[in-house]
């Protein structure tokens, strides 16, 4: 993985101990993090720093992690990571929804924060992209900046290159396209070598997408999985 020198990280975390190791370790990585030790600080604190991603604990004192999001969203671009004891998926969707680009939950692996750090990192360098906006088709809800893609609330493992295919064609839903256009749009937003035709993508995109009308493949609750309307002809 590349190294991004630099990065500023502000960690708002209320727990003395855990933000000293966690700030030792990303600083021994060659992050500057500076932390935080209350969400109605995050705001200023943020707009003075300017930090490249902010770390945002969810049980603070004063305003919790989640109004402090929301405060942060309404004035900063920066990316949010969520970090908290809670692991309940409402909790997830719910800082998701208050506008986190990611959601770590403890006892977290160092190393796992700091691959998610530079993720973001570099997604906010305008590497995947510049617009942070989740594009939704139908049942389907992409998250440019996370990378995290659900269908019908059902959360899509997805490689990189099969991430870009799918964003590439819901940002252009109701379009058709032709295989080199397609090509020539995820070309250069995954790592991935072109090692197999992007048929083979396809074909796996829509496996895991449930969409294969040569042979319908009943979901777990007996329910077929559809792809939603406005991509179905894209990739017929
Ligand atoms: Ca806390």
């Amino acid at each position: 993985m590349i190294s991004e020198p630099g990065s500023q990280v502000m960690y708002v975390e209320d727990e003395e101990r855990l933000a000293q190791l966690t700030a030792a370790y990303l600083t021994s990585h060659g992050l500057q993090v500076t932390v935080v030790r209350n969400g109605g600080e995050a705001v200023a604190e943020a707009l003075r720093l300017r930090p490249d991603v902010i770390l945002l604990d969810l049980m603070l004192p004063g305003i919790d992690g989640l109004e402090a999001c929301r405060r942060l969203r309404a004035r900063l671009d920066t990316p949010v990571i969520i970090v908290t004891a809670h692991g309940e998926e409402s909790d997830r969707v719910v800082g998701l929804e208050g506008g986190a680009d990611d959601y770590l939950v403890k006892p977290f692996s160092s190393r796992e924060l700091l691959a998610r750090i530079r993720a973001q990192a570099r997604r906010a360098r305008g590497q995947i992209g510049p617009s942070g906006q989740a594009i939704v088709v139908g049942a389907l809800r992409i998250e440019p900046l996370s990378m995290q893609v659900t269908l019908e609330g059902r959360t899509l493992g997805l490689t990189t290159y099969e991430f870009a295919l799918l964003r590439s064609l819901a940002e252009r839903a109701g379009q058709v396209l032709t295989r080199e256009q397609l090509m020539d749009l995820v070309k250069g937003s995954a790592d991935e070598a072109f090692d197999r035709s992007i048929d083979v993508h396809i074909s796996h995109l829509r496996q895991k997408l449930g969409d294969d009308p040569r042979n319908p493949r009943p979901a777990q609750d007996g329910a077929r999985r559809r792809l939603p309307a406005g991509l179905r002809p894209l990739i017929s």
